[in-house]
Parts: structure tokens; sequence; C-alpha cells
């Protein structure tokens, strides 16, 4: 938990000495609760003070990565309960379970099209993050080196960061060694392999996944692992079903922000078998999320959640403003004007795309808002208007001069004769669905 000022001042020498460019010590710790400066700029702090401030300055929850290949999943960080309060940061990464007892072509046929999966949502690509590869599956017993051979199957067509999973070391270490330099994630370490487990994760620079069956357990687990050195954690509460997962997932979280409770200050892994659980993990509060199999009719809406739950709610998603191109449109072809917020692009650009009609579409830089939103803000109006027809070049693509604007903002049109003298400025309709009827019947 964040020391406030007055509690870091307490750790301070007290002496007013001022050599780190403050009058007093008390200046110095406000601005030090306030992360505007760096506490070496004392040199007089005791190392047991020194020791106090970085527990108290290290997140609630800690940062966990995982890598490979130049791909990166992070997982942990996070501040708050509920992203009312703030944003959430770090996207829970979403793994495809792969079965270790099955053949190398099968392993194939489910990596591949899951790897290549992307889909556009408002702009953004959105991607699966990985792979677990489990040595509990239904095909017989996997020896060590069956796991290595899934292992190495998985990466001859992925290169994204993979879970181990088995609860046998030996099995565990074989496939370590088959992604020897990666940064992993291995399942699980419990009360009875918990030694070994952590010397693997510790040996391998992989993070480790702690499971016990009640939280006093996980707590008593979690904080044996890292004595032994091993820093990176995920917590398995091991509640399979949907009350349980998220009574225990809400009780972690809380511990960990509200009574600053380190044994369980971890990201978590969930093992998701439906859809609604699924979504409930990404909601609260996995860091991982392991599915059972690959389908894009379930990547599509977990991911779409997924992107809207870790979004600020304050900063709108934006494109790019700029004048861009709808089915091929010539010089002479009309000029449609909006916002840079993501939503009303794609509304607007979608409709007049699925018209067939061409068009250009000059999208100005609002700051994401929306029309009306970003008008009574005075973010879209005449003059920024104007400004991006000289800035992004219509005169000289396009030989119509004229423009039209959104029916919302019919008011700007007197002013935006003004801008640009000899232009025709047209109103369109209130709303995109409208467009297409407006260009073919006014246009
Ligand atoms: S350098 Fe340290 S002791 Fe001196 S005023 Fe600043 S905080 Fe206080």
């Amino acid at each position: 938990m964040a020391l406030s000022g007055i509690q870091i001042y307490k750790l301070l020498p007290q002496t007013n000495c001022k050599e780190c460019g403050f009058p007093t010590c008390l200046a110095f710790a406000m601005k030090l609760a306030a992360k505007q400066v760096e506490l070496s700029a004392c040199p007089y702090v005791s190392d047991e003070s020194k020791a106090k401030l970085a527990e108290s300055a290290a997140p609630p929850i800690r940062l966990v990565t995982l890598k490979s290949n130049g791909y990166e999943v992070k997982a942990g960080n996070e501040v708050v309960l509920f992203r009312h309060e703030k944003t959430f940061y770090n996207k829970p990464g979403l793994f495809v379970r792969v079965d270790a007892t099955s053949a190398v072509e099968e392993i194939n046929a489910l990596v591949a099209p899951a790897d290549a999966y992307v889909t556009n949502y408002v702009g953004i690509d959105l991607k699966l993050d990985g792979f677990a590869v489990d040595a509990s599956g239904s095909g017989g017993a996997v020896t060590p080196e069956k796991f290595a051979a899934a292992v190495s199957a998985v990466r001859e067509v992925s290169h994204m960061p993979l879970v181990l999973i088995s609860r046998d070391p030996a099995i565990v270490a074989a496939g370590l060694r088959a992604v020897d330099g990666e940064h992993p994630l291995i399942y699980a370490a419990d009360a009875e392999n918990w030694e070994a487990m952590a010397a693997l994760a510790k040996q391998h620079q992989a993070a480790l996944v702690v499971t016990a069956g009640t939280l006093d357990e996980l707590a008593e687990l979690t904080e044996k692992v890292k004595a032994k050195g091993v820093e990176d954690l995920v917590l398995d509460p091991s509640a399979r079903d949907l009350s349980g997962s998220l009574i225990l997932s809400t009780q972690i979280r809380r511990l960990a922000l509200k009574k600053n409770f380190k044994a369980l200050g971890y990201p978590l892994i969930a093992f998701p078998k439906t859809p609604a659980a699924a979504a409930q993990a990404i909601a609260k509060y996995a860091g991982f999320v392991v599915l059972d199999g690959f389908a894009p009719e379930l990547a599509y809406p977990l991911l779409v959640l997924r992107q809207n739950i870790y979004t600020d709610p304050q900063k709108p998603i934006q494109v790019q403003p700029g004048l861009y191109e709808i089915n091929n449109p010539s010089p002479s072809d009309p000029v449609l004007v909006t916002t840079n917020f993501s939503i009303t692009y794609f509304s607007v650009a979608n409709e007049v795309e699925s018209s067939g009609l061409p068009a250009w579409l000059l999208v100005t830089d609002a700051e994401g808002m929306s029309v009306l939103t970003a008008w009574a803000a005075g973010k879209f109006d005449s003059e920024r208007i104007a400004k991006a027809v000289k800035t992004f070049g219509v005169p000289e693509k396009t030989s119509r001069k004229q423009v039209v604007l959104p029916g919302h903002v019919a008011v700007l049109s007197g002013e935006l004769e003004g801008e640009l003298p000899g232009w025709e400025i047209r109103v369109g309709p209130r709303e995109a669905v409208d467009i297409p009827k407006f260009m073919k019947q006014a246009l």
C-alpha cells in the first residue's frame, strides 16, 4: 500500500538540510508521495527506511510477464477493484489449451488457426495470447519426452508464450528444456511438489502457478515458494464453479488491494469450461485464462469483452484524423465530414462502404469525441473543420469544392462558409444509417 506524504516524512531524517533541492523534508516527502521525485535525491535515508519505502512503492498485485520470441503477456499491477475507479491496465492473457497426448498433426491443426486468428474491432486488431500445453489430457499417460514433443509441435506453428501444465516436475522440466530461453508459466506448485517446482522456475526464469484448496493454504505456499527465490507467482485458488471462483477471486483481489496482503498479491489463473465462466474470468479477475479449445465464435466475444473492460473509460478510442477513401472515390465524389471518435468513424464509414457509393471521409481531430459531444466541448467547430480541409489536402485531391456536415452540427454551416470562401457547405443527415439515402438523393 502506498504511503502518504506524512508517513513518508516520518521515515526521512527530518533535518531539513535542503540537499534534495527542497526546503524541508516534509516538502520532499510530499513530492515523493506524488511520485514526482526519486528517493535517491536524499542522501541521508537509512537502509531501514529505504526498505520500507521500497516495499510501499511495490504494486499490491505483482506484475508477471511471460515472454517468447518477441511476444509478451503481462498480468497484474492492478490497483483497483472496479473499472469505474481507475483503468484496468494489463489485459488477461487468453491461452488455448493443447492436449499433450494428441498427435503432432492434431496439435498443428489446433494451434495454427488459433495463432493466425485476428479480428478487427473499432480499428484495433485483437488476437489470442498463447497456448497451454497440458499433460493431463485424455489420451493416456504422458512421458517427459512426449510432453517435450508436444511443446515443440506447438512451437513449430506458433511463437506465442506458453503455459506448461503438469504436477510432475520431470515432465515440466522436459517442457522447459524444449523452450529454453523463454519465460513461460509453469502449472503448478502444490503442497507436495512445490520445492521441485520452485527450483525449476528459478532455474529457467519461469513464472510459477501456486495452487491450494483454501486461501490460507495458498498464502502459506506462496510465502514458502517466495522464500526459495521465486518472485513471479500466479495463483490458482482451485474453485472451478461460477460462484466459487467469483467469490475466491474477489476475496483475493480485496485482500491484496485493501489489506495489502502480500502473500496473495499475485495475478490469478482461470480454467473456464463454459463461455460464461470465461467471461466471468475476464471480468473478475483472472490474469491468465486457459480456454478449453479454439473456436472463432468464442474467441471474438471474449476478445471484444476484454478490450472493453481494459479500455480507459475516460480516453475514447480514436482513429487517426485524415482524409479516408471509401469505395475508390474520384476527385468529383462527395466529401463527408466527421470526428475521430472510433465508433462515430466506423458508423459512418461502414454505412458508406456498404452502400457501394464512392466518397471521401474527412476525419477531424476532435480528441476522440463523437460529433455532438465534440461540438459542445468546442472540439468540432468551423475553424477545426476548415483547418482539416487544408491540412489533409482536400482542395488538391477533390474537385467539388463542397463538404457535407453531420446533421447534428447544421449550426456550423454559416461559419464554415466564412472559413472556406467559395465552397458549398451541405448539411447531411443526423444519423449515419441515413447517409446512403442522402447520398443517392441529394448529392
Ligand atoms: S536531503 Fe533528505 S534530509 Fe535533507 S531536506 Fe531533503 S529529505 Fe530532508
